[in-house]
């Protein structure tokens, strides 16, 4: 695989789960990396794991649900790097329970990390990204975003948002040199589903109805990112990578 020495790259929801993988996986094959998430603190302590690789790592607290945040991020990454080659928008949230017990404060909370923040962040780097005339963008959207699922509606159609938008924006984005993607993770156990990760027997359940018979792991998903962002990778975009052990296939 690639060596990515140089290259800087942004990753939302940084903190902990897939994006911290994804941070670790970067480093470690020569990136400089903004770790975002709003725990300043736990994305530091990432940062200093990290700069053992020999790379600049930046800790960078933002709510992407806050547009001020999220110019600050891209200011400060541009302050210390001056470019950025790569944005992952990995933050994601979802709230789970019965579609008639679906708050609007829920509602707002979904859309405003999941897809709202995705695209202002996406925006922001995008400016960045024309004047360079360079630039990639990987959006984490979810089997939930083809497949039904119940008890997480807003979070499924969101992640259906996430699909579109990466094919609305690969087609506008193209000739400023920059190609936009999107990986659907199949289940991976994170905190993000951390309630129903304790239920042994939901586990059981879950596992059956994938093909492969395992739960995916952070390296699963991780991998096909550290392939976008390889020079191999640079005649795709528009695309959506399901990364869930055949589930889709059933
Ligand atoms: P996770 O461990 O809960 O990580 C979620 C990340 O998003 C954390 O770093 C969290 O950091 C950050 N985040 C949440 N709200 C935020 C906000 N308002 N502003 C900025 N950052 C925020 O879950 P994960 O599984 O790694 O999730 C990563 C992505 O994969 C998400 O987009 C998720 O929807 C997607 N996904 C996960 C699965 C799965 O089975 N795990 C399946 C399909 C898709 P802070 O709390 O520190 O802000």
């Amino acid at each position: 695989m690639e060596d990515f020495t140089g290259k800087v790259i942004v990753i939302t929801g940084g903190s902990r789960g897939i994006g911290a993988q994804m941070v670790r996986d970067f480093a470690s094959k020569g990136a400089n990396v903004v770790i975002s998430s709003r725990n300043q603190y736990v994305c530091e302590e990432l940062a200093e794991e990290v700069r053992q690789y020999g790379v600049k790592a930046l800790a960078v607290a933002c709510d992407v649900g806050n547009l001020d945040d999220i110019r600050g991020l891209f200011e400060k990454t541009i302050k210390e790097f001056n470019r950025i080659d790569v944005l992952i928008n990995n933050a994601g949230a979802n709230v789970t329970k019965p579609a008639t017990e679906v708050t609007e404060e829920d509602w707002d909370m979904i859309y405003d990390v999941n897809i709202k923040g995705l695209f202002f962040c996406s925006q922001e780097a995008a400016k960045i990204m024309i004047e360079q005339n360079h630039g990639k963008i990987i959006n984490i959207s979810s089997v939930g975003g083809v497949k039904p699922y119940k008890r997480i509606a807003p979070y499924t159609a969101s992640k259906a948002a996430v699909i579109h938008l990466t094919k609305s924006l690969a087609a506008e984005w193209a000739k400023n040199g920059i190609l936009v993607n999107s990986i659907a993770p199949g289940l991976i156990s994170t905190e993000i589903n951390k309630a129903e990760m304790e239920n042994k027997q939901w586990v059981e359940r879950a596992v059956k109805a994938i093909p492969l018979r395992r739960l995916g792991d952070p390296t699963d998903i991780s991998s096909i990112a550290l392939y976008l962002v390889s020079d191999a990778a640079n005649y795709v975009t528009g695309q959506t990578f399901f990364i869930d052990g055949g589930t889709l296939s059933e």
